[in-house]
């Protein structure tokens, strides 16, 4: 992953100059402040596991960033980039996160300082449950006390492996299952949850761009359809986003993976690049698209919406003069530095935050966690009734009218809600309402500050109060 060549600040730091910036406009004594900034507990540990006929000693780290309220949230991370610093910075975004949204967690992260790619699947499990064990040995994990979740690197198989050897070592817990989420369905997981990143940071972009005043002042149409996008990294972020993106009629323009990048500027199939990439191993060669050597500078190439969906410090002081996006939207967590956020605000670039756009994955685990406390699927006790309730409705009205629907509007108007739709239903509602409670901060700051000065504003708000009305022990 390229870093800036004068990078003045760790990512921590970084985060921690955002906050700054942003606390000056709230009203909180500098105590308070202080204290939501911090990482409450850093947990580093060292633990050996045999691979093959070697013994490795790999590292690996839990923060918990705030415990206003409890559990902790966040997700583990498998890269060979992970370090303390970075997962101090992950957790407090968490902790934003999930205060922006609305959801009641306190913010955390974990990581395991590997390559994953280097592994079988068996050392990989092997890797993953010494690491459960060491949080459980801890109390580092559990319903209500910290819930891990996936991340860069991991997905539902890791967090199946964890669930299973939490419940393992925890005989006869009614709850285990909400000791982590983003598992498998058949393990407890919840519909939706894998492409629930992807499709908040649509959600989100669409309401930016619905916003008609605010495409004005970008020069562009009102609406997602026929807007550009360029999308760098196609894994869970990513690729679920460009899905979701070219469903619903915007032109996927050009994709960056760690091997290179493709550019088209007529639109790209997300479907066939994806099915090509598997068959050839690369994204180039890609039939009628350009392709480009150095993958970072796909990011450069014209385009209304740019997804950075990667790892973070990927628009830095070295190439965000070069950003011809006039929306960024941050997928990723972080992959803007600071010194890249004072240039492209002084462009007039929209920059959506991460810790409001990519929030769609902790608000659906949210909705997998209360799935698990409450041991019933979403859907399942009100299912029948309201599609009973719908066909009632429409007999009477046809009845009353003498007129019938066609046996598609009826399937349509009975149909009452499976799992996956009221899980849609309430992330949709969660980015809606998120962006306008920002876009109010930042009506209210009298469009002095940026949008994720103003989403900092609100997250400081919210744990502010928390922490003001939980009151501090003497
Ligand atoms: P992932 O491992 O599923 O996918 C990451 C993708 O980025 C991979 O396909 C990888 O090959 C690609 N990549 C790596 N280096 C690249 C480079 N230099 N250029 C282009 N592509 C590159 O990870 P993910 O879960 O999609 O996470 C991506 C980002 O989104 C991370 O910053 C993560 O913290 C953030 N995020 C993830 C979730 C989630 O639910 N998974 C939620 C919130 C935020």
């Amino acid at each position: 992953m390229e870093k800036a060549t004068h990078e003045e600040y760790s990512f921590f730091q970084g985060v921690e100059r955002n906050f700054d910036k942003a606390a000056k406009y709230t009203r909180f004594e500098s105590g308070i402040l202080e204290q939501i900034k911090a990482c409450n507990s850093v947990y580093r540990m060292k633990f050996p596991v045999r691979i093959g006929d070697n013994i490795e000693v790999i590292e690996a780290y839990r923060v918990q960033h705030s415990h206003h309220k409890l559990p902790c949230k966040g997700g583990i991370r498998y890269s060979m980039d992970v370090n303390q610093d970075e997962v101090m910075a992950l957790a407090a975004l968490m902790t934003y996160k999930c205060a922006i949204v609305n959801v009641p967690f306190g913010g955390a992260k974990g990581g395991i300082k590997i390559n994953p790619k280097k592994y079988s699947p068996f050392e990989l499990e092997k890797i993953t449950r010494r690491y459960a064990s060491e949080l459980v040995k801890k109390n580092f994990i559990g319903p209500g006390i910290d819930v891990p979740a996936p991340d860069y690197g991991t997905g539902a198989r890791e967090m199946s492996w964890i669930v299973d050897t939490y419940a393992s070592l925890k005989p006869g817990e009614v709850d285990a299952l909400a000791c982590i989420t983003g598992k498998p369905v058949t393990q407890g997981g919840v519909r939706g949850r894998t492409e629930a990143t992807g499709l908040g940071v649509y959600y989100g972009i669409r309401e930016v761009c619905n916003t008609a005043e605010d495409m004005k002042k970008l020069g562009l149409e009102k609406g997602i359809e026929g807007k550009k996008v360029i999308v760098q990294g196609l894994g869970n972020v990513g690729y679920h986003a460009a899905k979701f993106f070219f469903d619903n009629g915007a032109i996927i323009v050009g994709l960056a993976e760690h091997e290179g990048g493709i550019y088209n500027e007529k639109g790209l199939d997300i479907y066939k690049v994806v099915e090509h990439r598997k068959a050839t191993g690369h994204l180039h060669d890609y039939p009628g698209a350009t392709n480009i050597k150095n993958s970072a500078e796909t990011l450069e190439q014209p385009c209304d919406i740019l997804i950075p969906a990667a790892l973070e410090n990927v628009i830095n002081g070295d190439n965000a003069a070069r950003i011809q996006a006039k929306i960024i939207g941050e997928g990723a967590n972080g992959p803007l530095t600071p010194e890249a956020d004072e240039i492209l605000i002084k462009k007039g670039v929209i920059v959506v935050p991460d810790m409001y756009l990519n929030a769609g994955g902790v608000t659906v685990s949210y909705f997998e966690w209360l799935k698990n406390l409450s041991h019933v699927r979403f859907g399942r006790m009100d299912k029948r009734f309201s599609e009973n309730q719908n066909d009632s409705i429409l007999k009477s009205v046809e009845g009353l009218t003498g007129k019938r629907v066609s046996d598609i509007e009826r399937s349509q108007i009975l149909h009452g809600p499976d799992e996956v739709d009221l899980v849609y239903s309430g992330l949709e509602d969660t980015m809606i309402g998120s962006y306008h409670e920002i876009r109010e901060a930042l009506m209210r700051l009298d469009g002095k500050v940026d949008m994720r000065t103003a989403a900092f504003t609100v997250a400081i708000d919210k744990v502010g109060v928390s922490y003001e009305e939980l009151g501090i022990f003497p």
